[in-house]
Formats: C-alpha cells, sequence, structure tokens
C-alpha cells in the first residue's frame, strides 16, 4: 500500500498565491471535506503552543482550514488540551486559553470557537480500551471525543524526547487528557521527603484527587489514588516532593506510548473520520510546548496534507533531512548541514538537549514508523503529489 500525500511549498511565484490559497487548494485536491458531512461538529486538534516561543502554528493558516470547513457544511471548533502540572502555563483551561491568546488563537481570529478539550483541571475524556504495545487503556479528551470528525493541524518541529512532533504526536499525546498524558509520560509516582517536608500545608487542598494526606503529622502521597498528572511538586516550597525528573519514562518508552495512544484515538474516530495538515515551517529543535524556541534550523519547506498519519510524519521528516542546513543554527551545532544527514536523530548530541539525559528515544525515533505500521495506521510508503 501506498498513501498519498499533497504538498505546496511556502514559495509564492505567482502573485496571487499566498499560502492562505495554496491551503485551500490542498484542502480540495486531498479530499479532505470527505471525513465529515454537512452539520458535523469537526475537531481542529493544534497545539497553542506556550507564550515565549515565538515559533508556532500561524492563526491566519488555521482560519483557512476553519473557512474550508464552514464551506462544506461542517462546524469547526479549535481545540488543545492541557498539558502535565495543573500549575505550569497550560496545566488548566485557564492557563491553555491565556497561552492561546497569547499567539492569537482566538475566536475572533479563527473564525471558529476555541475549546480546551479535556475541561478546567484536564480530568475529563472518556476512556476506551487500546491494543497497544504499552498502553491498554487511554482517555480520550471529551470534547474530542465527542465530535464527528477530526482534522489534525500539526506544527513540524524537532522535539527533545521523540526526535520530532509532527501528526502522530498531536492524535497521540496531544488527544488525551491529563489522566492518561501521566502513563504516558511518567513510570513512577511522587514521594514526599518527610526530612525535607516542613508541613507547609500547601501539597494538601492542591492535589484534585486527595491523594495526599497527613499521616501523623507530616502529609504522604497515596499511590493508589495519585493520578500524577497534576504536578504537586511544582509548587512543593521545599523541594520535598518527587521532581517530574525524576518519574520520566525512558524516552524510547514515551515514543512507543504515544503511538499507542494514537492508535487508540484512531480506533475511536475510525480512520476515515481524522485527516492530517503538518505545517512544516519555522523547524524548530524544541516543541511547541517549551516556552522559549531557538531559530529554525532548516529553511521553511510547506504544506503536507493527507489521510495517513504515518505516511505524511514521514514524508515530512524526509524532508527536512534532505534539506540543507542553516548555518548558524542547531544544524551546524549538531554537524549535520549536509542534503541526507540525519538532523532529527543528531539533535540527540546537541549541547541544549543534555539536559533531558534519557536520549535513546531521540536517536531511535524512526521506531514510531515502525510501531504505528505494526498498529495499522498506516504506512511510511507514500506518494507525494505537488499541488502548484
Ligand atoms: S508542600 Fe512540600 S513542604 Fe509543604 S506540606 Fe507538602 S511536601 Fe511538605
Ligand atoms: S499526589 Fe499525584 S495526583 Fe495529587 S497532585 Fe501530586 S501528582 Fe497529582
Amino acid at each position: 500500500m501506498v498513501s498519498k500525500v499533497y504538498f505546496s511549498h511556502m514559495r509564492a511565484k505567482k502573485s496571487n498565491q499566498n499560502f492562505s490559497t495554496k491551503i485551500k487548494d490542498l484542502f480540495d485536491a486531498a479530499g479532505i471535506q470527505k471525513i465529515f458531512t454537512e452539520g458535523d461538529l469537526v475537531a481542529l486538534k493544534i497545539h497553542f503552543g506556550t507564550g515565549g516561543n515565538q515559533r508556532h502554528l500561524e492563526p491566519q493558516h488555521i482560519r483557512s482550514i476553519v473557512d474550508k470547513v464552514k464551506e462544506r457544511g461542517g462546524q469547526p471548533f479549535v481545540t488543545d488540551t492541557t498539558g502535565i502540572g495543573l500549575s505550569a502555563p497550560r496545566g488548566t483551561a485557564v492557563g491553555c486559553l491565556r497561552n492561546a491568546t497569547l499567539h492569537g488563537f482566538t475566536q475572533e481570529v479563527l473564525g471558529a470557537p476555541v475549546i480546551v478539550a479535556d475541561g478546567l483541571k484536564g480530568l475529563t475524556g472518556c476512556k476506551i480500551k487500546v491494543n497497544g504495545v504499552r498502553m491498554k487503556e487511554i482517555e480520550i479528551a471529551q470534547a474530542i471525543a465527542e465530535s464527528d470528525a477530526m482534522i489534525s493541524i500539526a506544527h513540524v518541529k524537532g522535539h527533545p524526547r521523540t526526535g520530532f512532533g509532527a501528526s502522530l504526536k498531536n492524535v497521540g499525546i496531544g488527544c488525551i487528557s491529563k489522566v492518561s498524558k501521566a502513563p504516558l509520560h511518567m513510570s513512577k509516582k511522587p514521594k514526599i521527603d518527610s526530612e525535607k517536608c516542613t508541613n507547609c500545608g500547601l501539597c494538601i487542598p492542591f492535589c484534585p484527587v486527595e491523594a495526599i494526606q497527613l499521616h501523623g503529622k507530616k502529609p504522604k502521597i497515596s499511590s493508589k489514588k495519585c493520578i500524577v498528572g497534576c504536578g504537586c511538586w511544582d509548587i512543593c516550597p521545599e523541594n520535598a516532593i518527587t521532581k517530574w525528573g525524576g518519574l520520566h519514562h525512558r524516552n524510547k518508552e514515551l515514543i512507543i506510548r504515544n503511538v499507542d495512544a494514537a492508535a487508540g484515538v484512531l480506533k475511536y474516530f475510525g480512520k476515515k473520520k481524522v485527516a492530517y495538515f503538518n505545517f512544516a515551517y519555522d523547524i524548530t529543535p524544541h516543541c511547541d510546548c517549551a516556552d522559549y524556541g531557538d531559530v529554525p534550523m532548516v529553511p521553511d519547506i510547506g504544506l503536507f496534507v493527507s489521510n495517513d498519519p504515518v505516511a505524511i510524519d514521514k514524508a515530512s521528516t524526509d524532508a527536512i533531512n534532505n534539506s540543507l542546513g542553516i548555518k548558524g543554527t542547531a544544524t551546524e551545532e549538531i554537524d549535520a548541514m549536509k542534503i541526507g544527514e540525519d538532523k532529527i536523530g543528531k539533535l540527540a548530541d546537541w549541547d541544549a538537549f543534555q539536559i533531558f539525559k534519557n536520549i535513546d528515544g531521540t536517536r531511535e525515533w524512526k521506531l514510531q514508523f515502525e510501531i504505528a505500521e505494526k498498529l495499522g495506521l498506516g504506512t511510511q510508503k507514500y506518494k507525494l503529489i505537488t499541488v502548484d
């Protein structure tokens, strides 16, 4: 099987050819309207990004997709899910919308409502069984689970733990609630070091599932009740609660679990109800969730559109590795300037990523394609159809 991936480059060679026109042309060429029918609620799943990161999806490009869905009779809404840690910048729906607004993702600009899919604290979703390599159950964010169809709109970029982030990550980690993001990211539950704890009492009311209770004079975390993802370690003034870095899976495990989650989301929707847009511009080494962002590693490439999440991510990462690196950027620092060099894999050697110590996953980033193929999500074989 070979999947079609439609592509348009970023260049404008004709006076009337702007990128919004190209987005609309690709929408039609790839037959995206087939995934929904008139009146359907269509989730446009994006990543809002965190304030401080200046390289993210362009709101006006999302608007072009909103306009096409409306033109074809669908009811679009733009959505994302909360991140790990209730006190993190995007840890609640309030924080998510604050950051969405900073980046211009508002109803006024987009022409569609902006909805945080997993509720106020990220604890609202629909649990389903998954036959993944590791994950056997996931909780799909409620608003996404209730929609009739989904268009995944991903910003293609590097990632310190999974090598890159695009469609597979947007429909895997990106579509599940905090309840499932936790076992996807973390292998352990936090503990309180009673020697360091001064019994300030902050963590007890902070925990939304009442997993922290006093045992004698000091609080303890019930590992049975703790769902991990709410991030009490961030609010402890004495650093007495195990930090996020001490709870992580190895990166390779994160890759496997992300594909498992994507398989669950696609099983739930049915593959014919989901389509993928990969915007390959502002391709930085970091994920959009960072509150900072380096300059792009390679020149802007363009837009990929497909019905196959594996084929589109393979085409997008091939395009990155087949680009010339930009001088004075991470690509030069990892010695991957030439066309054809594994710029994504070599990011494991980048100085700035050495804080993410479990870099095995970054080196083995291609594993996600193999697992996704095995789980029936799509194929790495693709035919690139350029629409000019
Ligand atoms: S927040 Fe930290 S110092 Fe305060 S009670 Fe909890 S564990 Fe102890
Ligand atoms: S104890 Fe567990 S569930 Fe409660 S805030 Fe801490 S990590 Fe979250």
